[in-house]
């Protein structure tokens, strides 16, 4: 058993939290939230009064939270000044890449270990335990982290060095939204031409055109495998987070140099449909927009 503080008890990190308590672990728990706190108290969590009082006694820090300025804030006045020596802190939270290295940076400054940890899988997968993550941080750091995210994950992968489980989560994301518009595309202008979408979807799904945003989340309903498409688009990932995952990468390309016009094309029509008050769909509901020629 491991005393862990989770900081964050949202959509993600409620159901992370409430795995770690299932799996026996000491869980303080976390968020500005009263109603997270409670049901992070239900879920079998010891709500803190403040984080700083989350952390202090911990082996291990878990944050999920919206952005890079609430991980800095928090780390900065909370958990920097009560974390005892070599505490290891896993952000999980997805946020832009030079913030993750800066704040481990910090941390090791200060004798703590630090990794960036985000995860591929939402809200469900969040609260089954079967998210995907993604670990930037020293070997020794991966494994003691491996051991803590086990409990909330299926797959724990070690991407690189600290900030590299952030540039694997959005330059995955850029593909995502931009194979998914493409996607969209395809099955548009195979109905203009007359083909059926059903058809389309049995020869593409096994030609050099096959990816996920097709065989597995196909944006067009009664094709393929259950998914958002067949429930108006409700649930799954939200176009506001599809959003702020290829403006993340967008920065990242901007301040690396890399130029990267399909990811630019994805951000502006993303925004263009978030605009039209649709942030809140899946983000596969773009076909929507793209059928609307305007
Ligand atoms: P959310 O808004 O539901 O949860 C964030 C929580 O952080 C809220 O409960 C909020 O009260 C809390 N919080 C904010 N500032 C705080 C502070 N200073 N101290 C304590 N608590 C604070 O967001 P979410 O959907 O859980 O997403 C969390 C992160 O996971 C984001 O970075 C998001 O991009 C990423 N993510 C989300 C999904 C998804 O499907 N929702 C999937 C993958 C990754």
């Amino acid at each position: 058993m491991t005393s862990i503080a989770f900081i964050g008890l949202g959509n993600m990190g409620g159901g992370m939290a409430a795995n770690l308590a299932k799996a026996g672990h000491d869980v303080r728990a976390f968020d500005l939230s009263p109603d997270a706190l409670d049901r992070a108290r239900a879920a079998g969590c010891l709500p803190a009064a403040t984080a700083a009082a989350a952390v202090e006694g911990a082996e291990v820090v878990v944050t999920m939270l919206p952005a890079g300025t609430h991980v800095e804030t928090v780390y900065t006045h909370e958990v920097f000044p009560s974390a005892a020596a070599n505490t290891l802190l896993i952000d999980c939270s997805t946020i832009d890449v030079e913030t993750a290295r800066r704040v481990a940076a910090a941390a090791q400054t200060k004798g703590l270990v630090a990794v960036d940890a985000p995860v591929s899988g939402g809200i469900a997968a969040a609260s089954a335990g079967s998210l995907t993550f993604m670990v930037g941080g020293s070997d020794s750091g991966f494994e003691r982290a491996a051991v803590i995210l086990e409990s909330m994950g299926k797959a724990v992968i070690h991407a690189g060095l600290n900030g590299a489980g952030q540039a694997a989560k959005i330059c995955n994301n850029m593909l995502l939204g931009a194979s998914m518009v493409a996607t969209c595309e395809a099955f548009l202008l195979a109905e203009k031409l007359g083909l059926d979408a059903q058809k389309f979807f049995d020869i593409s799904s096994v030609s050099s055109g096959q990816n996920w945003s097709m065989t597995s989340y196909c944006p067009v309903p009664g094709v393929g495998p259950n998914s958002p498409a067949d429930h108006e688009y409700q649930g799954g990932f939200a176009v506001a987070l599809m959003l702020k995952d290829l403006k993340l990468a967008l920065h990242a390309a901007q301040l690396s140099g890399a130029d990267t016009p399909m990811g630019a094309q994805a951000a502006a029509l993303y925004q263009r449909f978030a605009d039209q008050g649709q942030a809140g769909l899946d983000f596969s509901g773009i076909i929507r927009m793209l059928a609307t020629k305007d």
